[in-house]
């Protein structure tokens, strides 16, 4: 892989899940290019397949069809135990919950410690994640917020090319979050790419594009404050919601202007 590929390529990435009611389509052919050192927010409502998709960028579950490779690296077609090594020196996970990222017998100098032989990276960590004055401490003796933060300073030591964060900041103040966020945004600048998960308004301004999936399709981007639609490699494109409705009948004519460069899409 060259600096200039994206590290994370996701191609007409699918997951179909067997259902008693039949199959459930969770993930509808995503195509998606994430580049080193940018942060992204997956957002779209409960079950629009965020966590799917995210569960096979981190190579935690199969891809029904498509694939997704990380640093050049495709995760899936690997055997289990190199997948999982690889896994482990390409990913780093930062669920919900903070008490589930870290081992809670172990103090904060400790869970990094066991990552590197590298001591002074451990304390560096700690100290560019403002928790250094944490290093002694059980997760049990830290706030939620600074677990969060330790959870995040386990890539700064692993050189994590890429970190997938599920709804982080879910269970914090707003003071908490901000410096998690801070957190997310030293990663990016020292290279790492991370996807959060989220439905934390407060993320949204922070981060380089936010990714709106809807029932399993990528519906719009927005980076720089524009939200933009987006056609997939078949062509299709999402209408926002409130607009489909205007479409009874599912049907619609399409127009091209080339003067406005314009498409237009009218009702019959
Ligand atoms: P989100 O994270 O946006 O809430 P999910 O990826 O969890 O969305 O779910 C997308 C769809 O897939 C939902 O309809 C959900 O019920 C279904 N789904 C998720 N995981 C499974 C599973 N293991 N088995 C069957 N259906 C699933």
């Amino acid at each position: 892989m060259t600096r200039d590929e994206p590290v994370v390529v996701c191609r007409s990435l699918v997951k179909v899940y067997p259902a008693a009611t039949g199959r459930v389509q969770a993930v509808r052919g995503v195509d998606l290019e994430l580049d080193a050192g940018t942060t992204t927010a997956v957002v779209g409502p409960s079950g629009s397949g965020k966590s799917s998709l995210l569960r096979m960028v981190a190579s935690l579950d199969q891809p029904t069809a498509g694939t997704v490779t990380i640093a050049g690296v495709d995760l899936h077609t690997a055997r289990p135990g190199r997948r999982a090594r690889l896994r482990g020196r390409l990913v780093t996970h930062v669920y919900q919950r903070p008490g589930d990222n870290l081992l809670g017998h172990l103090t904060a100098s400790q869970q990094l410690g066991r990552l590197t032989r590298r001591r002074p990276l451990v304390m560096d960590a700690l100290r560019r994640l403002g928790i250094d004055h944490r290093a002694h401490h059980l997760p049990s003796q830290m706030s939620g917020g600074e677990r969060q933060r330790l959870a995040f300073a386990r890539a700064l030591v692993l050189a994590s090319p890429v970190v997938i964060a599920d709804e982080p900041t879910a269970t914090l103040d707003t003071a908490s979050a901000d410096a998690v966020l801070d957190a997310v945004e030293l990663l990016a600048a020292s290279g790492t790419t991370v996807i959060v998960a989220t439905h934390d308004e407060r993320i949204l301004p922070r981060v380089d594009q936010i990714v709106t999936l809807r029932d399993g399709a990528v519906a719009s981007i927005t980076a720089g404050g524009t939200e933009m639609a987006v056609i997939d490699r078949s062509g299709r494109l999402q209408l926002p919601p409130g607009i489909r409705e205007r479409f009874a009948d599912g049907r619609a004519i399409l127009g091209w202007d080339d003067g406005e460069g314009h498409m237009t899409v009218r009702a019959p």
